[in-house]
């Protein structure tokens, strides 16, 4: 146990945006490479930690997904305290949750600690012919709101999700 614990980093990442996004499936991507189909409504809040070396250093992520509280925009306070990152999901084909955008970067604002670092993540890119998002859209509101970076995704095919958490893992490590 003692070995499972050494790590060099430990940052807590919580994901949020609107239902139905892919939230859920692209930390399940990244945790195992698979895409799983099922809805899973799993209750209260909860996280699940991965591992992760970025040159030479131990990087653990502890990734909190929301449990459909987010549908009734009712998320505990407590799962945005200490967070030092958040992923903002929405759905590509949905402009509706693009819009949604801001009001999840502000409520990660009042609750949240300072200086969180936020990306854009626009999932379902397997569905670009559906697209209803430019994906220059989210690179200026990206720019707009002192994001990081947006990024397309794809849990379906695994697409851009592992490159999605390191990103967000090397700007944590520089800032710490
Ligand atoms: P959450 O509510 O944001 O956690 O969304 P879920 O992870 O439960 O996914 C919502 C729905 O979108 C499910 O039916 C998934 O199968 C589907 N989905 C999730 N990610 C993708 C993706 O990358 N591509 C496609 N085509 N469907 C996806
Ligand atoms: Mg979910």
């Amino acid at each position: 146990a003692q070995e499972e614990d050494a790590c060099d980093f430990l940052f807590k990442i919580i994901f949020i945006g609107d239902s139905d996004v892919g939230k859920t499936c692209v930390i399940h991507s990244f945790k195992s490479g698979e895409f799983r189909d099922k809805h899973q409504n799993t209750i209260g809040v909860d996280f699940t930690v991965h591992s992760m070396d970025i040159d030479g250093k131990r990087v653990k992520m502890q990734i909190w997904d929301t449990a459909g509280q987010e549908r009734f925009r009712t998320i505990t306070q407590s799962y945005y305290r200490s967070a030092h990152g958040a992923m903002i999901a929405y759905d590509l084909t949905r402009r509706s949750t693009f819009d949604s955008l801001p009001h999840w970067i502000h409520a990660v604002e009042q609750y949240g600690a300072a200086n969180v670092v936020f990306v854009l993540i626009g999932n379902k890119c397997d569905l670009a012919h559906q697209r209803q998002v430019l994906f220059e859209d989210a690179c200026t509101l990206a720019e707009q709101t002192g994001s990081l970076a947006a990024l397309e995704t794809s849990a379906k095919e695994n697409h851009n999700v592992q490159e999605a958490f390191e990103l967000m893992a090397r700007e944590l490590i520089v800032r710490s």
